[in-house]
């Protein structure tokens, strides 16, 4: 299988040109599994760019949200292959705290957006798995969720497929103030010896205590998640949106010389906008 980042962003978009290495828009990743399944997780602004590229082709689509936050689902209405006649489009939303399965879908509707999803011309379809349901099958992959440490709630995802395996972790608090839904060693079960650890890196130690409670992780506790869960490779996600290109450089290279000095054998990088990783 093959992922390719489009959105790496938390929170907002980023303009400008201090933004252009890592990218300016907000979460989205893109799975094509090697039966050509086509899944997407999450869909912040960067699903917009994936939408030109998935026009060409006439697969089902499979969306796996992993929370209703504006940087995760924003996207979505400029995503064209919804307004593709008979285009078939099923999303899986996280689990949250707020039972709003299709906010997703609502956000289309009333005072923000001017088209109303009741009018799509594509196959919508919001596929609710149910509570206590954490592992299912999506054609040939393994598909597995589990509740990430967040304001609000929300669901992390294992993919695992061609015998390759993908943990996407974002928006999550490895150490937050609040009772956790998922503690350290119930991630390194859930994301054991997987090929590429994808986890939110959002902050800096300098960040805290201002940003505690807020959701997210410091970049260089992800690489001690990394190396307990014999993770092989780790990208640094959901950059915050006033860091530039070179702040991301530095927590990347800390991380890096982090890494060295603990023996960790994990290959880590900061997520780009078009990056592309191949198993
Ligand atoms: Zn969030």
């Amino acid at each position: 299988m093959q992922l390719t980042f489009f959105g790496v962003r938390g929170s907002i978009p980023s303009p400008g040109p201090e933004y252009v290495r890592y990218g300016g828009n907000t979460a989205c990743a893109h799975i094509v599994l090697n039966d050509g399944t086509d899944i997407i997780l999450d869909a912040g602004t960067g699903i917009k760019n994936l939408g030109h590229e998935l026009l060409k082709k006439h697969t089902d689509i499979h969306l796996l949200l992993s929370h209703n936050h504006w940087d995760h689902i924003q996207g979505f209405p400029f995503f064209l292959p919804i307004y593709q006649q008979g285009r078939k489009i099923i999303i899986t939303p996280g689990v949250t705290d707020a039972d709003e399965p299709d906010a997703v879908l609502k956000q289309m509707s009333g005072s923000v957006f001017p088209v109303d999803y009741k009018t799509l011309q594509s196959d919508v379809k919001v596929n609710i798995v149910p509570q206590g349901t954490d592992s299912w099958t999506l054609n040939s992959a393994k598909v597995s969720r589990f509740a990430m440490n967040h304001p609000g709630g929300g669901s992390a995802y294992l993919i695992e497929a061609d015998g390759a395996s993908i943990a996407y972790i974002t928006d999550n608090e490895l150490y937050p103030p609040y009772e956790k839904a998922t503690d350290f060693q119930e991630w390194v079960t859930f994301a054991q010896n997987v090929d590429l650890l994808i986890h939110d890196a959002q902050y800096v130690k300098q960040d805290m205590p201002r940003k505690l409670g807020w959701g997210h992780s410091v970049a260089e506790e992800t690489i001690k998640l990394a190396m307990a869960c014999n993770a092989k490779q780790l990208a640094l996600y959901s950059h915050d949106h006033n860091r530039t290109d070179e702040e991301i450089d530095e927590i990347v290279a800390h991380c890096e010389e982090y890494a060295d000095i603990v023996g960790a054998t994990v290959d880590v990088f900061g997520a780009r906008e078009g990056q592309t990783i191949t198993f």
